[in-house]
């Protein structure tokens, strides 16, 4: 993992890329390269035992053209102001990749969540929830979970609102539990996205996805539904990781007893007769689909030399720097970009945003439905993009297609002086 690289450097070089082939102004397209506003907060939380500690936090709204910002909150020791002005970027461009109506926002508190109890983790989201209260609404900013967070801390955010606004405003934040006023089939739904991306890539480029040997880094939460959906899609899962490490076994790994060792041990690592590998090696294998689902930046230019997959689905936001697509453009390794492959995720918090405002709530075959339809979509919108522009590589593609419905957005929304 390349720790030199500036993920917000990086969304702007990419940006950058795609404008290129596009006919728009060079001012329109400054705009859209930075956010239109960021909130730096310390929160000051009480601890267990009696002590108050800080904790810094970020929410960044970067573009609202297409509809309220949205995107999710991140809990990790890594988090920086740059990293999650990128990752809100990010999110304007999968919103308008698959064409639902919202702009992009991101929010994460710098805090290593395991060294804090259930409690204390709940003071500081019920803090920060409190400095978010003037920014957020269903049609302003909608959070929703990213790394280290899930349906727990979005019901306390919404808790913490509604009390606080003394209303009932489900739709105030995405990725609740059911009970909560969450949608079916949403924590399948980012790993869902990569598994149809997977698919629809193979039968594009005309490849055989039964049988195909798969590398999975990241066995957390997108890392492991898509590893599932891929291995019930018939491929061979041959290695998977965490930040423990990696196993691999040839013949083909069974992603649900991973997981359930996993959740035993805590790890992959020592997974039953599995050769044990770093992840680089991972990263690195010769399988004919490589799926990045841990951090960005997990590829850098000089790793991208050594990588031999066909075909890389991404399930984590930024796992490849611009160094690393240029050189696996130049080696023919076709990279289907985070804005598509992990836009599940934000599609069904969209469809759980509809459900709340309405009162009405779908079954999950309904929402898997709608969920295929919508990236199946942006799947074509992006190739008919990467043909008719004929374009280096999908990414580019994918942000041709991104960029033109904002500016779309922004041309006819008007520019207020
Ligand atoms: P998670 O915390 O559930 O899982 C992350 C996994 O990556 C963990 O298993 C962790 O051990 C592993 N990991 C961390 N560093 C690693 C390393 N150096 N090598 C190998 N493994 C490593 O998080 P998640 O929700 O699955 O998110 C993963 C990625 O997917 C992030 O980039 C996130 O932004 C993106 N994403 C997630 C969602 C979602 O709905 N969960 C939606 C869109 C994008």
């Amino acid at each position: 993992m390349s720790d030199e690289v500036n993920p917000f450097e990086s969304l702007q070089e990419q940006i950058d890329d795609a404008a290129a082939y596009l006919d728009v102004d060079d001012d329109v397209i400054h705009r859209l390269k930075y956010p239109e506003r960021v909130l730096e907060t310390n929160l000051s939380v009480d601890m267990d035992d009696g002590s108050i500690q800080r904790f810094k936090a970020f929410r960044s709204e970067f573009n609202g053209d297409r509809g309220p910002y949205k995107g999710g909150i991140r809990y990790h020791p890594g988090v920086t102001r740059d990293e999650v002005k990128a990752l809100s970027g990010w999110m304007v461009y999968k919103c308008a990749v698959v064409d639902i109506p919202y702009g992009g926002g991101k929010g994460g508190i710098v805090i290593d969540p395991s060294e804090h109890s259930a409690n204390e983790i709940e003071n500081i989201t019920r803090s920060f929830a409190e400095e978010l209260r003037p920014f957020i609404g269903e049609d302003k900013d909608v959070p929703a979970p990213d790394v280290n967070t899930g349906q727990r801390e979005m019901n306390w955010i919404k808790d913490t609102y509604e009390t606080l606004e003394n209303t009932t405003e489900p739709g105030v934040v995405t990725g609740k539990s059911l009970e909560a006023g969450g949608s079916e089939g949403r924590v399948e739904a980012t790993g869902r996205s990569t598994a149809i991306t997977a698919r629809e890539a193979f039968d594009y480029l005309g490849k055989d996805i039964v049988g195909a040997d798969v590398a999975v880094q990241g066995y957390g939460n997108a890392g492991w539904i898509a590893t599932k959906l891929i291995d019930e899609l018939g491929a061979n899962i041959v290695a998977v990781s965490d930040s423990s490490g990696a196993v691999h076994d040839p013949s083909g790994l069974d992603p649900v007893d991973v997981k359930e060792f996993k959740r035993d041990t805590g790890s992959v690592s020592g997974y039953e007769d599995t050769e044990a590998l770093t992840n680089e090696e991972l990263l690195t294998m010769d399988v004919d689909l490589l799926v990045p689902a841990a951090l960005e930046n997990a590829i850098d230019g000089d790793l991208a030399e050594d990588v031999s997959a066909d075909v890389i689905v991404e399930a984590a936001n930024g796992p490849l720097t611009p160094d690393a697509d240029d050189v696996l453009t130049e080696k023919d390794v076709h990279v289907f970009p985070d804005i598509l492959a992990n836009a599940g995720g934000v599609t069904v918090s969209y469809f759980e945003w509809v459900q709340n405002r309405q009162r009405f709530y779908w079954d999950e075959e309904r929402v898997n439905e709608e969920l295929e339809a919508v990236i199946t979509e942006a799947f074509d919108d992006l190739t008919d993009a990467y043909a008719s522009f004929d374009l280096p590589n999908f990414r580019t593609a994918a942000y041709v297609v991104a960029i033109q419905r904002v500016v779309d957005a922004f041309t006819d929304n008007g520019n207020w002086p």
